[in-house]
């Protein structure tokens, strides 16, 4: 068995059997070991030892903060997955897809007039996206407190503003966090432009219907293979003058991505590619569905709760249609007096993340659905336990 200190927190004992009683199950954050079991079958192929001498430079060869051979690797996954097309389209890498998520807002923001003081002949980007929306693109917006972008909110309430002289930049996630389902902007125009987030967009948590060719795309090894630690990120931009505003935004904010992390992740895509990556995808979305499945078996048993709705779609890498595999279960409860619902989950030991958090009501919870089996053995348990109550 395991060894005590690796035991689940909500389990104890020599081989982690003893379940603790009243303990909590954190269905909170998309920490995503979900994929752990995956490497433990791979261990040896992915596995890698670098010596003390070895990349010790701040650059490559070439000058770059660049690894071409990873750059290589990226380009062929996209190919073999379908997911992206990336042809003629300039790459960067960043500290997970965080950091490019900041450098893109910078990237299309306009620059104020030198020692500008703030007159109204000059009007920063107004940030937007759609509820519900990850929280992290407001935090980052509002956290430079900048000249050049502001947070303006849910993006439908611009939606007669965007033909306006006012630029506009909207985050589009596709598949969306939290409620998995496949978006598209809201606003349209020359003074718009669209940061899309693809974090989501592998076969592991949808269907891959075509491959997406957007002017900016935003990809993360974090929900890809699980190694959220290692923050990799990289991004995908048509244009070449964006794309060199978002390499100096790169270049000032942290002189280029970690040569380490970079090859920590050329040695686990050039693993996920030895077999065309099926063996990852079949893992990572069979361990999805299922959870899926399960949760919704629970939850169907409720007049109390409910999950979003998903279609099925059709997948052109695992050539067929696959049903709905979302990384977050969108739960809202039914009930009219139930108007808070995270505290409804919390009182049956279930640690969700608060709706509001997402900018939506708190009549919603999202769970975490690719956390460890052991955190979703847990979380079937104590809905199951909820659902048997009504
Ligand atoms: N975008 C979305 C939609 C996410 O859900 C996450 C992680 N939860 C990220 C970006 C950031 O991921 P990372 O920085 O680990 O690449």
């Amino acid at each position: 068995g395991k060894p005590a200190c690796q035991c689940n927190s909500c389990y104890s004992g020599d081989d982690c059997s003893v379940l603790l009683p009243n303990c909590a199950v954190d269905s909170g954050s998309g920490n995503p070991l979900f994929l752990e079991p995956y490497w433990m079958k791979n261990a040896a192929s992915s596995a890698m030892v670098v010596s003390g001498w070895h990349r010790m430079g701040y650059s490559y060869e070439d000058g770059s903060y660049i690894s071409k051979e990873l750059e290589k690797v990226i380009r062929r996954l996209h190919e073999v997955v379908g997911n992206a097309n990336t042809k003629g389209k300039y790459i960067l890498f960043g500290a997970g897809s965080t950091q490019l998520l900041n450098a893109a807002i910078v990237g299309l923001s306009p620059t104020p007039p030198q020692n500008y003081t703030g007159n109204h002949s000059f009007s920063p980007a107004n940030v937007v996206a759609s509820v519900p929306f990850y929280q992290v693109y407001k935090q980052q917006t509002d956290i430079y407190n900048s000249l050049s972008f502001k947070w303006k909110g849910d993006a439908s309430l611009w939606k007669n503003n965007s033909d306006s002289t006012e630029n506009f930049i909207e985050f589009v996630t596709s598949p969306n966090n939290p409620d998995g389902r496949i978006m598209e902007p809201v606003l349209k125009g020359s003074s718009v432009k669209t940061i899309y987030d693809y974090a989501y967009y592998w076969p592991h948590f949808t269907g891959i219907s075509s491959p997406v060719d957007t002017e900016l795309m935003i990809f993360t090894i974090s929900k890809l293979t699980g190694h959220a630690g290692s923050r990799f990120g990289w991004a995908f931009v048509k244009d070449r003058a964006l794309y060199e505003r978002m390499e100096n935004y790169l270049d000032v904010n942290s002189i280029g991505s970690s040569h380490d992390t970079q090859l920590r992740a050329l040695v686990l895509l050039k693993s996920v590619l030895k077999d065309k990556a099926r063996g990852l995808f079949e893992f990572g979305h069979g361990a999805m569905r299922k959870r899926w499945v399960t949760l919704n078996k629970s939850v169907s048993k409720s007049r109390r709760f409910s999950l979003q709705k998903l279609r099925p779609r059709y997948c052109s890498f695992f050539k067929k249609v696959t049903h709905p595999s979302p990384a977050y279960g969108w739960l809202k409860c039914e009930r009219k007096e139930d108007r808070d619902c995270p505290a409804v989950l919390r009182a049956a030991g279930v640690m969700g993340r608060n709706g509001s958090v997402f900018h939506a009501s708190n009549k919603y919870v999202r769970l975490s659905l690719i956390r460890s089996q052991d955190d979703f053995d847990l979380l079937l348990r104590k809905i199951d336990a909820l659902v048997s109550q009504e």
